[in-house]
């Protein structure tokens, strides 16, 4: 994987930056010793690791909206991180920049039976959204098989789906509204808990952005009643054919299968 060559003068300066951004996140909020960093070195892609310049752990919007505009004065560089389960590279950090994690915006804010949706911070796992609703029988379709550990706001980043998707749609498709900070640091709201907002989709933008047009601090999801029953079965096949046809025939049917396959 090749990477842009880091800037010599934003690393000699770490001392400035490390408390330009405690000021901003105080107490345990930023980390800057290197053992600590390894943790953050990577993501599910391990072959390729770099420690970043620092790590942020933000807990509010205003700290991340002040994180970025002061990013975006000095240069620093930053790669938004919610679970690190990518494995695509996508939450890598970069030598000369911070990576923003969102482990400490882990809230459920609002569940909202009437209007079938919940809203969340960026660092609820996706399993987490279906726990705070499980028990008035409601879940969140989208599940990624990394769902016990893959945050809401990497799903989002990513388009993330799982084999409930062929039914119900990926990410882009259960999403409602988010809050998103730019990189100057300025806040926007796009969406909401309506199905169809005005103007132009940019929420269909965001979906699968990689972070790369914003933040996101907040994720509107829509939750859907869960199935009134359920069961899993294990069928062999003679051949590909044949279980290729079965696949088929489910998925016609609107339902959703997983298929595995064993060298002969
Ligand atoms: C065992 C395993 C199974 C997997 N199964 C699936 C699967 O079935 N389907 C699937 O789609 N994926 C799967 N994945 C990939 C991965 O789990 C998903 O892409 C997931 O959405 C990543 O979420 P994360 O919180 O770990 O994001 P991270 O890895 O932390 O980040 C992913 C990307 O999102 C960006 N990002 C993270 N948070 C934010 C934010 N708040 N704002 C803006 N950008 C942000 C990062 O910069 C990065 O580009 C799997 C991974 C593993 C390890």
């Amino acid at each position: 994987m090749l990477m842009p060559p880091p800037d010599p003068a934003l690393i000699a300066d770490k001392a400035r930056h490390v408390a330009a951004l405690r000021a901003i996140v105080p107490g345990e909020g930023v980390i800057d010793d290197d053992a600590a960093l390894g943790a953050y070195e990577c993501d599910a892609l391990t072959a390729h690791t770099q420690r970043p310049l620092a790590v942020v752990l933000p807990s509010t919007t205003a700290q991340v909206s002040a994180i970025l505009a002061y990013c975006n004065r000095t240069g620093l560089k930053i790669v938004p991180r919610g679970a690190g389960t990518s494995l695509s590279g996508g939450s890598l950090p970069l030598a000369d920049g911070i990576v923003l994690g969102f482990g400490k915006m882990n809230r459920v804010l609002e569940v909202d039976f009437d209007n079938r949706c919940a809203v969340v911070q960026p660092g609820v796992t996706n399993l987490g959204v279906t726990n705070a609703v499980k028990y008035r029988g409601f879940y969140y379709a989208p599940d990624p098989s990394s769902q016990i550990a893959c945050s809401i706001g990497g799903n989002v980043a990513e388009n993330s789906g799982g084999v409930h998707c062929l039914k119900y749609g990926l990410t882009t498709n259960n999403l409602l509204g988010v809050e998103l900070v730019l990189t100057d640091g300025s806040v926007v709201r796009l969406g909401g808990k309506g199905m169809d907002g005005p103007g132009l989709d940019l929420l269909g933008v965001v979906a699968g952005s990689e972070g790369m047009l914003g933040v996101v601090t907040e994720v509107t999801v829509r939750i859907l009643p869960a199935p009134e029953s359920r069961r899993a079965l294990l069928i062999g096949f003679a051949s590909v054919e044949a279980a290729g046809a079965c696949v088929a025939e489910t998925i016609a049917a609107g339902s959703a299968i997983r298929s595995m396959s064993r060298p002969c």
